[in-house]
């Protein structure tokens, strides 16, 4: 049989190379070539898995557009993790779709079968269809929030509402899901257009007109909405996740996106002390910065809490004052109690940990089903992208997360404004008691499915069998 080649091309941003790379390398433990676009200064993400994928008889390879030169970005920037202020977001964006062209030229020099690019390249459709070369829309969240997303913003279900406290439901999904008008992204919400609420319209479009869907999540999960998604919502969609799972050993764990910010050897003879189930993990993602009073009411709940943690805060590089949030005598106090990673963790690896029993989490997607495939139970946070919907997913439909509290959807910055009570009273109740021991035998029997469905004959492997046979029959119809 003739070796299929499928193009993958993510975002420039972690949260969308990490899982882009680890599908990329399921795909290729399906006998399939997996070549993954990026630039230079974002390479050393996939360089070693690409070469440790190699080493096995797998087939990888790394194909290299240049970032186009633009003022307004901070110097080297070729990744949305380095803007340092919401401004430069478009000019960011703006200088993403510059990249078109070399994509372009480099599907007509290699012809690979299909390209599988992100949400944020909706221009990415027509560049394929150019060549004949179906392309898959990846977005990097889950059923339930492509469709409740989809349905809001069909219906807006709020257009008349007078207040952004006022709750509404989300019209036709198969269960009752409510939200506050704040809770969805201003994009969605607000009446002048943008170029962001331009560019996510063409996403939507894009998606129609594409091949299909893939997506990162497994059929037992959320049956109901992969259905909604296919049956309703009528798009053509594949699951293929947990894709994460296709990092098995703990080298391959620890170096996922960045290099840790601490001995990663260290931090393991730490969490071995401790009993199981008994440590709290805290990230927000690889991307949200939290002002620092809000940081400052994390450290005073978290300690108010009583809970043993590892806490990773990201401050900006330019922030003047970077420790100014820490309560005096903070990391003293915690000593044996909490550790503070400042900068990137391992976090896979430490949610694997048997210590971890819990994960305050802004619901990023990843992280979410990091979570849920580590069978942790979760504090929920959400601020922006697709947090609020994902947020519901967690602590009311599969009920293995309890709410902080977060109110308000704000672009890039954690949620600001939760108290330390509101911080001490969820990490409490998702660490202790009886319903604590109930959601974490929910997130335990959710973690044991995910590590079937990923394996031979298992929901999410055979759909990406099925996925790869269909694009080994595509025939393009011009
Ligand atoms: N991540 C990590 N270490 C960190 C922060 C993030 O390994 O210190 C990884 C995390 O495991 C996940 C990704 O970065 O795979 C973050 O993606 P997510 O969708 O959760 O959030 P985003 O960063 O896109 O907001």
């Amino acid at each position: 049989m003739v070796e299929l080649q499928v193009f993958f091309f993510p975002m420039l941003a972690h949260g969308h190379m990490i899982p882009t790379l680890d599908m990329a390398r399921l795909f290729a433990t399906h006998g399939v070539h997996s070549s993954i676009i990026t630039t230079p200064l974002n390479a050393p993400v996939f360089e070693k898995a690409v070469e440790q994928s190699n080493n096995s008889g797998f087939r990888m390879s790394i194909k290299i557009v240049k970032f186009p030169k633009v003022s307004g970005l901070p110097q080297d920037c070729e990744n949305a993790d380095q803007l340092t202020c919401p401004d430069m977001s478009p000019i960011f964006f703006g200088a993403v779709e510059m990249l078109k062209e070399q994509v372009e030229l480099l599907l007509e020099e290699y012809r690979p079968n299909c390209l599988v690019a992100d949400m944020f390249f909706p221009w990415a459709t027509d560049s394929a269809a150019k060549f004949g070369i179906p392309r898959l829309v990846f977005h990097g969240t889950c059923f339930f929030s492509l469709c409740a997303s989809e349905q809001t913003r069909l219906h807006v279900p709020f257009h008349n509402f007078q207040s952004d406290s006022d709750e509404f439901v989300i019209p036709n999904l198969p269960h009752h899901v409510q939200l506050s008008v704040s809770q969805v992204p201003t994009y969605q919400r607000q009446n002048i257009q943008t170029e962001f609420s331009k560019m996510m319209i063409r996403v939507k479009e894009s998606e129609l007109t594409s091949y299909g869907v893939i997506v990162n999540s497994f059929y037992e999960l959320e049956p109901d909405y992969a259905d909604h998604y296919r049956n309703v919502l009528n798009r053509r969609a594949w699951h293929v996740g947990p894709v994460s799972l296709c990092n098995r050993s703990d080298e391959e764990k620890a170096h996922r996106g960045k290099k840790a910010a601490i001995d990663v050897d260290e931090c393991f003879k730490w969490l071995d002390t401790k009993k199981p189930n008994s440590v709290l993990y805290v990230c927000f993602g690889s991307t949200a910065k939290f002002p620092s009073n809000q940081l400052h009411e994390i450290a005073v709940g978290l300690e108010a809490s009583g809970q043993q943690f590892i806490w990773v805060v990201r401050k900006g590089k330019n922030d003047e004052k970077p420790e100014e949030w820490m309560p005096e005598g903070f990391e003293e106090r915690m000593k044996g109690e909490g550790l503070i990673i400042r900068g990137w963790a391992p976090q896979v690896l430490i949610l694997d940990h048997e210590a971890i029993g819990g994960f305050v989490t802004h619901c990023g997607w990843n992280s979410t089903l990091e979570g849920i495939s580590a069978g942790v139970p979760m504090v929920t946070w959400p601020s922006f992208a697709e947090q609020f919907y994902n947020d519901k997913l967690i602590t009311e439909i599969l009920q293995i997360g309890v709410a902080v509290g977060a109110k308000e959807w704000v672009s890039g910055t954690g949620s600001g404004n939760i108290k330390r009570e509101a911080v001490e009273m969820a990490v409490r109740s998702v660490m202790v008691g009886k319903e604590a021991e109930e959601r974490r035998d929910r997130a335990k029997g959710l973690k044991r499915l995910a590590r079937k469905v990923i394996g031979e004959g298992g929901s999410s492997y055979m759909d990406l069998d099925v996925l790869i046979k269909e694009l080994s029959l595509y025939k393009p119809s011009c």
